[in-house]
């Protein structure tokens, strides 16, 4: 993906919402609707300028349109972003006025939640606006969109380890996971099933301790650095951005990286670095929407069913597979793999609107 410019690369709208009494500032940022509605979340984030805060929206609406295509969804990409401080300026006025611009777009964008908004965000944003997803269960939302996040990223790990080692188990393998929040705890949970051997770290020792105290058996290190010098087989990054760049790559032992985490890669190059030392990484934005297929489930006309978005990212192995097979066949790295595979799909499944339905 190449990095955008302050007007964009090649986004189809931004849209900046004010609403001065409920101190409302917010930038909707639609990368592409070829797929179908730019679907993705609501940042409310303290930045400290507008153009922070439209370079991220930028950004993070044009991943939005690669994870969506590429997790095969008729969706496009959105993001959104409020500036401000969730824990302080977050208030039932401010959300349904932000709402109302949301309901502009005429469903041209989906919202859900992100950094600093929750289901019950959503709930509130829904009093004005036909057009939100990741709703508590009671209003008929997907709630905890972390469930199948987790389950996408095991998904994307088995597919690694076939890929690496000729076997889908992750049985014996030693697996490190930077950050056990609602992700990491879950993806705990599916590796402590298999047998895996689990190695845990996280800048909050309160999230360690709980983990532990469920399964006595995880083995705990102290810090990100020393996990992931440790002798590990696979390496799952699930706190924040930018876990892989030269230093950590130069002192990594795991054979295979697959996380949560959004934009591993701490620069473009640094895929290029991990390929050069025959380390297989598992894409961000391929292993890690199982959440956006969750959220996105709510918009089957039949409502919300657990059951079949899960088998929807069940597929998160085949798709994992497939990239890293590109990768290996086309002689690029596992990032430029997915990038194409995803521009691949936008191309060729945005391009069937062009035939004119009577
Ligand atoms: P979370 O906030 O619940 O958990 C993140 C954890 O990482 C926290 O426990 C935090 O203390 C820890 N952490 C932060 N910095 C750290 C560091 N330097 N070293 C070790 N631990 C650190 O977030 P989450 O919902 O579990 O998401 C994890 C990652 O996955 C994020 O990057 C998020 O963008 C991404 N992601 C989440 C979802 C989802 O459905 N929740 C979907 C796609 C991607």
């Amino acid at each position: 993906m190449s990095t955008p410019s302050s007007f964009g690369t090649h986004h189809e709208q931004v849209v900046f919402c004010h609403d001065e009494a409920s101190g409302l500032r917010a930038i909707i940022a639609l990368y592409s609707t070829a797929l179908g509605p730019g679907l993705g979340g609501t940042r409310f984030f303290p930045y400290a300028s507008e153009s922070d805060a439209l370079a991220d929206v930028l950004n993070l609406s044009q991943g939005m349109a690669y994870k969506n295509a590429l997790a095969g969804l008729d969706l496009g990409g959105g993001k959104a972003v409020i500036i401000g401080d969730p824990r302080t300026d977050k208030s039932e006025a401010l959300l349904r006025a932000y709402g109302r611009f949301v309901q502009t777009l005429a469903g041209r964008y989906f919202t859900a939640c992100d950094v600093g908004t929750f289901s019950t965000d959503m709930d509130v944003i829904a009093r004005e606006c036909d057009y939100v997803t990741g709703r508590t269960v009671e209003h008929g939302g997907a709630g905890d969109s972390s469930v199948l996040t987790a389950f996408g990223v095991y998904q994307g790990m088995r597919a690694s380890a076939q890929f690496t080692w000729g076997d889908t188990s992750l049985a014996g393998k030693r697996v490190g996971i930077a950050g056990v929040g609602k992700v990491g705890r879950h993806l705990t949970a599916h590796l402590v099933q298999e047998d895996a051997r689990v190695v845990v770290t996280d800048i909050d020792p309160a999230a360690v301790a709980r983990l532990v105290e469920q399964y006595p058996g995880l083995e705990v290190a102290g810090s990100t650095e020393e996990l992931i010098a440790a002798d590990l087989d696979v390496y799952a990054p699930c706190a924040l951005g930018g876990a892989l760049n030269e230093t950590s790559v130069e002192s990594l032992t795991a054979r295979v990286v697959a996380g949560a985490a959004n934009n591993q890669l701490a620069h473009d190059g640094v895929g290029k670095l991990v390929a050069d030392r025959g380390i297989v990484y598992a894409p961000d934005y391929c292993v890690n929407s199982g959440g956006v297929i969750q959220v996105a489930d709510e918009l089957d006309p039949s409502g919300f069913s657990f059951d079949r978005a899960k088998a929807r990212a069940t597929g998160i192995f085949d798709t994992t597979l497939a990239v890293l097979e590109r990768a290996a066949s086309e002689g690029i790295t596992t990032a430029e793999a997915a990038d194409r595979q995803a521009e691949q799909r936008i191309r060729e499944i945005g391009r069937l609107a062009q035939i004119r339905l009577p």
